[in-house]
């Protein structure tokens, strides 16, 4: 059954037929998910993938009961970072050797744009997307700051025009976290390089969700997310890549003894390491290495073509099943229509958008909400099935006839939304 404009109405029958009719529906057998529960959150937090849970206990009670410190070399420990990174290349478009798995999103991105920086000095702003996730322009601000340069921030479809021969960096999402627009990697990475900026790309709700071509795309430097489309648990590891060009010309500013080029030599002269092991600072935190490492498998033999393809079938039959369900009951769509430009998450707004995301996730129905009334429904496709879409919109209809929400208490300030 084709979706879009054409596929209305959509009858749950309907949607069990599209589960059976789907190539990716035997992946949902390689995640661990509870009885009564619909997930539409894996955008924020990853499902369980099976495998896991006793890769960790393996780990905790074997190579580091046991192992002891032996393990850093002889269970690998050591050189995590740079394996799992080659694990992870395929999905990212990338030779094995641009990407590494390392600290947050947020500390890579701060190591990432001053060593773009660095690359283009005299040039004199930061250009980044106005309305990205706030952790990424509050770090370009403070990068800005820290190397006497201007942060100037303009909406995403403008950061193209906006970049000029004063422009060192460029920072973007690939896939924006609200709107969930996808912008054109290569239009965008092709118009930094044509005025002589580099480009530093956010990939955290592009990885494991659509299909990727860093190399091809000729992007300069990327982060990624491990928690969210890549079910590594929470609080896993994110990535860095960089293109090949820039892998022994970098100057990484959080030079940390695993950045160094022999961090056991103790030497007192930092030497930076060569290669991608240059984007590391510390220690890997191991137990959530080996979780990230083991969830990645749930990728295995997966084409990520596939992967966008669901993703956004699974989005045109929420915003299809909205407009004709929801929208009279004062339901917005705040992400693109437009499949081809929209990743693996739906946002619909309404005013009361917290209370009525409490009520749903009561249901055991878990989306998650973005102030100021955004309700957000990710879509990890190996394990959603279609009919999951349709039971959530059917039953945000019902609470929102009943009016269900009334009885909640209006946001908590701080909480997790
Ligand atoms: C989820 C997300 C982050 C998360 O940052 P951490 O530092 O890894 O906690 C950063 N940027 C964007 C765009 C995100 O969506």
């Amino acid at each position: 059954m084709p979706l879009g404009d054409t596929a209305l109405p959509c009858t749950r029958d309907d949607a069990l037929a599209l589960d059976r009719a789907d190539p990716l529906a035997p992946a949902r057998a390689r995640f661990v998910l509870p009885q009564g529960v619909t997930y539409l959150d894996g955008n924020s937090l990853g499902a369980l993938p099976k495998g896991v849970a006793e890769r960790v206990a393996q780990t905790v009670a074997h190579e580091w009961g046991e192992g002891l410190i032996r393990s850093w070399n002889a269970a690998g420990w050591y050189d995590s970072p740079g394996r799992i990174g080659a694990k992870l290349a395929p999905l990212l478009g990338a030779a094995p050797h641009q990407v590494t798995v390392t600290d947050t999103i947020s500390v890579n991105l701060f190591k990432l744009l001053v060593a773009a920086a660095r690359l283009r000095p005299g040039r004199k702003v930061i250009l980044a997307e106005r309305g990205n996730f706030p952790s990424d322009n509050h770090i370009v601000e403070s990068v800005a700051r820290m190397l006497g340069l201007t942060a100037r921030f303009v909406p995403a479809a403008d950061i193209a025009t906006a970049i000029d021969a004063d422009t060192a960096v460029v920072e973007l999402s690939h896939v924006n976290y609200r709107t969930s627009e996808i912008q054109d990697m290569t239009v965008v990475t092709r118009a930094a390089h044509q005025k002589g900026a580099l480009i530093v790309w956010d990939l955290a709700h592009s990885t494991g969700a659509v299909e990727l071509h860093l190399d091809r795309d000729r992007a300069d430097f990327a982060v990624g997310c491990g928690y969210k489309f890549l079910n590594g648990g929470p609080g896993a590891p994110a990535h860095v890549y960089v293109a090949e060009q820039h892998l022994s010309t970098l100057d990484q500013p959080l030079t940390g003894w695993f950045a160094h080029a022999a961090p056991f030599a103790f030497d007192d002269d930092f030497r930076q390491a060569e290669g991608i092991r240059a984007m590391l600072c510390s220690t890997p935190q191991m137990l959530s290495m080996v979780a990230f490492e083991a969830a990645l498998d749930a990728f295995d033999g997966i084409a990520m073509r596939d992967v966008q393809a669901k993703g956004r079938a699974l989005g045109d039959l929420m915003i299809a099943l909205s407009d004709e369900r929801l929208a009279p009951l004062g339901v917005g769509v705040a992400s693109t229509r437009e499949g081809t430009r929209r990743g693996n998450h739906v946002s619909l707004t309404h005013p009361e958008g917290y209370r009525i995301m409490q009520v749903l996730i009561g249901r055991g129905i878990i989306g998650d909400f973005r102030a100021p009334d955004v309700m957000r429904f990710g879509f990890g496709p190996l394990y959603v099935r279609y009919a999951d879409v349709f039971d959530a919109v059917a039953a945000l209809e019902e609470i929102l006839k009943t009016g269900g929400w009334r009885a909640v208490p209006a946001a908590p300030a701080g909480a997790v939304t």
